[in-house]
């Protein structure tokens, strides 16, 4: 069946994103289950922080 964008509701922000037929194609190969619980932004929110937690590991 040909897959559809899904409008998902973000759990850090409330705010609706679309998760693309693209990405949860993506998401099939992979192999993952569960659909994204982030907007992009949150989750590249979320991404640079660990960066710079791992960052400041190194320095210490
Ligand atoms: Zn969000």
């Amino acid at each position: 069946m040909e897959k559809q964008d899904k409008k998902l509701v973000c759990k850090d922000c409330g705010e609706e994103f679309i998760f693309t037929a693209g990405e949860q194609e993506f998401y099939e190969e992979k192999g993952l289950e569960h659909e994204p619980v982030r907007c992009k932004e949150c989750r590249q929110k979320r991404k640079a922080e660990r960066m710079k937690s791992l960052e400041q590991l190194k320095h210490n």
